[in-house]
C-alpha cells in the first residue's frame, strides 16, 4: 500500500470567539509515546455536558452496507461509553444526510470528493475531527468526524487492504472528547494507522485514563509530579510514563505543562514506577493538536533511577504528589519504531526496534514485566533486535522497551509490545442458510471467543447474540438483501475471525395458508396460497410433482394441482429459486368427487347489514356445503359465512347473507371434505340508505364467524373437518 506519508496536516482558523482545530488520524507507520489531551491557549478542550448527541450519515458512505455502516459506528462510540468512572455519553440521534462541518450537529460522514478542504492531495490524513471550541474558556462547541473517501477506502472488516471503519472511528472520537494523540505505540490514540488494523478497535489503558480524565465520575486515582531539565529549570512539554509495579504495564502517559507539572488521571490504583521521556521518534510535536511547546532535548529519567526506581502510590480517590524529577542530559540516540509489535499470550515473537545513534553490540533491550522474557539483544547502529517471550498468562496492555546502551544512554519506545489475547478462529456454523429476512437461529463454533464478542453476518450485527462457551456463540442472524455472507467474530478486544461465505441468504417461501383444501385426483384445481418470500423463481412440489406456480407477489401465487396417483392428504414443499426446500406435512388433500364449481348468483348486491337472500348455481355442490361472503376475490380468504344455505338442487343453493363492511367482494363455496370454489364475479356489499329520522346506527352486534372459527366449530359438531395444522420443516439441498 503506498500510504506511508505522515500526517502533517494542520489546520487553524479563528471563528469570532470560537476557534476550529482538527485532529487528524494519518495513514501509515511510526514511533512515540499516553493520552494527552488537548490543549490550545493554555486551555484544556472540554464539554460542558458529558451527554454529547452525535448523527450518522449513512448515505454517504457509498460502497458500503449502510446498516455495516451503522453498526460499526454504534460498535466505536460504545467502545468510549463504557468506561466505568468516565461520565462521557454518547447519545445516537437520527440519520441525516447533512455532509457539513460548520453546522452545529455533530455529523459522522464521508467526504468523497474534498468538499470539507480538508483532503487536499497528498494530505495522507484517513480521517479528521474538526473541533469548533471557545477560546474563552477551552467548551467544545462543535465536533464533527469526516472520513477521508476521496484518498481512502474502508471496509466493515479488519485484516484485508482498506481501513476498518470502526478502528479509525475509535480513534476519531477519542478526539471527539477531547483526547489529543498518544505516544503509546498501542493506544488507540497513536496518530496512526495502517490498513486492514483492528487494533484501535480496543482502548488501552492510557485512553480509558484520556475518557476518565475528560469527565470523570467519583473518586479517582491521580498520580502529578514536576519534570526540570538539566539545568533545574522547569521542563514543558516532557512526556511522562507510568508503570505498573505489579506487572509491569504501561498504564498512562502524560505531558508536562508551560510550569513543569504533569497530572495523569484515572489510573488503577496501585504501585508505579513513574519515568520521563522526550515526546520524539515516529510521534513527535508536529502529532499534537495541541499548541503548547514540547521540549525534546533531554533524555529519559526515572523518579529514583532506572536501576532502582520508586514504587509511587495511586490511592482510589486521592492524588498522590510524586515531587520534583529531574531529567537526564540528552542522548544521540533516537527510535523509528512504527506500529506496537502484537503479541499473544503465550507467543514468541521477535521485536526489532531501528533508529539512529545505537551502540553496535552494546544496546539492550529491557522491559519491567516478569511475563515477558527478552532473549539477547543484538544491536548494531541503527537497529536493536531480540525474541519476547510472552508467558500464556501475561496481563493483556501495553509494555514499553527501554533502550540501555554502554555508554549509559537511555531511551524508551512506550507501548513497543502490546501483549494481545489469543485471536479468535470460526470452525463452522450449525446453519448454512436462511431467509433474507433473518432471525434464524445458528450456533457458530471455533476457539477463543470471549464473552461480549459481536457476530457479524454480512457486515451486519447480528442480533440476540448469546455467548455459550470459548468454543461457541448462538445469535440470529441479521436481515439481509440476499447472497453469500461473511460470518465475522469479533471479540470485545478487536480481533476478529471470518468464515468466508458461511451462510447463504435467500428468499425463502414460507407457507400460512391456502384455499381450497382438498381437490378432485384428476388435478387440475386452481390452489391460491398466501405466506411470504414468494419470488418468480421458486417451483412447488405436490406430492412430489414439480409445478410452476404464477407468483403474484411476494404473499401469493396461484398453483395448478397436478393429477395423483392415490387419494388422501398430501405434503407440499416451496422450493425457493437458489433450492432450499421448506416442506409442509398433509396440508392438502386429493379425493375422488370432481370439485364444485360457481356458475353464477343472484343478486349480486345486498345491504351490509346483510338478511338478503341469494340463489346461488353452480356443480357439484353436494349437501353441508358453506357459503363464504365478503372474500378476498384474489386470495379467497377472510369473509363470513351465509346463514340458512339449503340445497334446492344439486346445481342450486340458497341462502341468506351475512352482514360485512361496504365493498366488493368474492363469494366461495366449500364442502365438508376441504374442496372448494371461488366465484368469478363479486358481490357487492351496500351501505345502508338513508332513511329519514335516521336510524342507520343500530348495532346488532352481529359477528359472523371467520373461517377458523368455523373450522373449530365444525371440528367440534361433526368432526368431519380436520383443522390441519402445518408442521413446519426446513432443509437444504
Ligand atoms: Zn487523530
Amino acid at each position: 500500500m503506498g500510504s506511508t506519508q505522515e500526517a502533517k496536516f494542520s489546520f487553524k482558523r479563528l471563528l469570532s470567539r470560537a476557534a476550529l482545530l482538527v485532529a487528524a488520524f494519518g495513514a501509515g507507520a511510526g514511533m512515540a509515546d499516553g493520552y494527552v489531551r488537548i490543549v490550545l491557549g493554555g486551555k484544556t478542550l472540554h464539554w460542558s455536558d458529558p451527554n454529547i448527541d452525535w448523527q450518522l450519515n449513512t448515505e454517504s458512505f457509498s460502497g458500503l452496507d449502510s446498516v455495516g455502516v451503522s453498526d460499526a459506528a454504534d460498535r466505536a462510540f460504545a467502545t468510549w461509553n463504557q468506561i466505568s468512572k468516565s461520565a462521557i455519553n454518547f447519545q445516537r440521534g437520527a440519520d441525516t444526510a447533512a455532509a457539513d462541518y460548520s453546522k452545529s450537529s455533530h455529523l459522522v460522514y464521508l467526504d468523497s470528493d474534498n468538499s470539507s478542504g480538508f483532503f487536499p492531495n497528498g494530505s495522507g490524513t484517513v480521517a479528521i475531527t474538526p473541533i469548533i471550541y471557545s477560546t474563552s474558556d477551552g467548551r467544545m462547541i462543535d465536533v464533527d468526524i469526516i472520513f477521508n473517501g476521496k484518498d481512502f477506502d474502508f471496509a466493515l472488516h479488519a485484516g484485508g487492504n482498506d481501513f476498518d471503519l470502526q478502528d479509525v472511528m475509535t480513534h476519531e472520537i477519542g478526539h471527539m472528547i477531547g483526547l489529543d494523540h498518544s505516544p503509546v505505540h498501542g493506544s488507540s490514540m497513536w496518530p496512526y494507522v495502517a490498513p486492514g488494523q483492528w487494533l484501535h478497535r480496543s482502548l488501552t489503558q492510557d485512553d480509558i485514563s484520556g475518557g476518565i480524565a475528560a469527565a470523570k465520575i467519583g473518586g479517582i486515582a491521580v498520580l502529578k509530579g514536576k519534570l526540570h531539565d538539566f539545568e533545574g529549570e522547569n521542563l514543558q512539554g516532557g512526556g511522562v510514563g507510568l508503570i505498573r509495579a505489579d506487572d509491569g504495564r504501561l498504564a498512562a502517559t502524560g505531558i508536562s505543562n508551560a510550569n513543569g507539572n504533569w497530572v495523569v488521571k484515572g489510573i488503577p490504583a496501585g504501585q508505579y514506577y513513574v519515568y520521563a521521556f522526550p515526546i520524539e521518534g515516529y510521534m513527535t510535536a508536529a502529532n499534537f493538536t495541541s499548541d503548547s511547546a514540547v521540549k525534546t532535548d533531554f533524555g529519559v529519567e526515572f523518579y529514583g533511577g532506572f536501576g532502582n526506581p520508586y514504587q509511587i502510590t495511586a490511592t482510589q480517590g486521592d492524588t498522590t504528589d510524586c515531587g520534583t524529577l529531574q531529567v537526564a542530559r540528552d542522548g544521540a540516540v533516537q527510535d523509528v519504531f512504527r506500529h506496537a509489535q502484537l503479541i499473544a499470550q503465550g507467543e514468541t515473537k521477535a521485536v526489532t526496534v531501528f533508529g539512529s545513534n545505537l551502540q553496535a553490540n552494546n544496546t539492550t533491550l529491557i522491559d519491567f514485566s516478569n511475563q515477558i522474557l527478552l532473549g539477547s539483544s543484538t544491536s548494531t547502529s541503527s537497529m536493536v533486535s531480540t525474541m519476547a517471550s510472552v508467558g500464556s498468562n501475561c496481563p493483556v496492555g501495553s509494555y514499553d522497551l527501554f533502550l540501555e546502551l554502554a555508554n549509559g544512554e537511555l531511551e524508551v519506545v512506550p507501548g513497543a509490545i502490546e501483549v494481545v489475547a489469543a485471536a479468535p478462529k470460526v470452525t463452522s456454523l450449525n446453519l448454512s442458510n436462511g431467509d433474507i429476512s433473518g432471525g434464524d437461529e445458528v450456533i457458530v463454533e471455533g476457539e477463543n471467543f470471549v464473552d461480549g464478542a459481536y457476530v457479524i453476518v454480512g457486515g451486519r450485527e447480528a442480533q440476540a447474540t448469546q455467548f455459550i462457551h470459548s468454543t461457541r456463540i448462538g445469535f440470529t442472524t441479521p436481515a439481509s438483501d440476499g447472497g453469500v455472507a461473511d460470518v465475522i467474530v469479533q471479540n470485545p478486544d478487536g480481533q476478529e475471525a471470518t468464515l468466508i461465505d458461511a451462510f447463504q441468504y435467500s428468499a425463502i417461501p414460507r407457507y400460512a395458508d391456502l384455499f381450497p383444501r382438498a381437490g378432485y385426483r384428476g388435478g387440475g384445481t386452481e390452489l391460491r396460497v398466501i405466506g411470504s418470500g414468494f419470488t418468480s423463481g421458486m417451483s412447488v412440489e405436490i406430492d412430489g410433482t414439480t409445478s410452476t406456480p404464477t407468483v403474484h407477489s411476494s404473499t401469493f401465487f396461484t398453483v395448478i394441482a397436478p393429477p395423483a396417483s392415490r387419494t388422501g392428504s398430501v405434503d407440499i414443499v416451496l422450493v425457493s429459486a437458489d433450492q432450499v426446500r421448506t416442506s409442509y406435512a398433509d396440508i392438502y388433500t386429493y379425493v375422488n368427487t370432481p370439485d364444485p364449481r360457481i356458475e353464477s348468483f343472484t343478486p349480486e348486491s345486498g345491504k351490509k347489514n346483510g338478511g338478503t337472500e341469494v340463489n346461488l348455481y353452480g356443480d357439484n355442490l353436494g349437501g353441508s356445503v358453506r357459503v363464504r361472503f365478503g372474500v378476498d376475490p384474489v386470495t379467497a380468504q377472510g369473509g363470513q359465512f351465509a346463514g340458512g344455505v339449503e340445497l334446492a338442487a344439486n346445481s342450486k343453493l340458497t341462502m341468506t347473507t351475512p352482514s360485512n363492511p361496504v365493498g366488493s367482494y368474492g363469494v366461495v363455496v366449500e364442502l365438508p371434505n376441504g374442496q372448494g370454489a371461488i366465484a368469478n364475479s363479486t358481490f357487492q356489499f351496500e351501505g345502508s340508505l338513508s332513511a329519514g329520522g335516521g336510524c342507520g346506527g343500530v348495532a346488532t352486534g352481529q359477528s359472523g364467524g371467520k373461517p377458523s372459527d368455523w373450522l373449530a366449530f365444525v371440528i367440534l359438531i361433526g368432526g368431519w373437518y380436520l383443522l390441519q395444522r402445518p408442521k413446519f420443516r426446513h432443509q437444504s439441498v
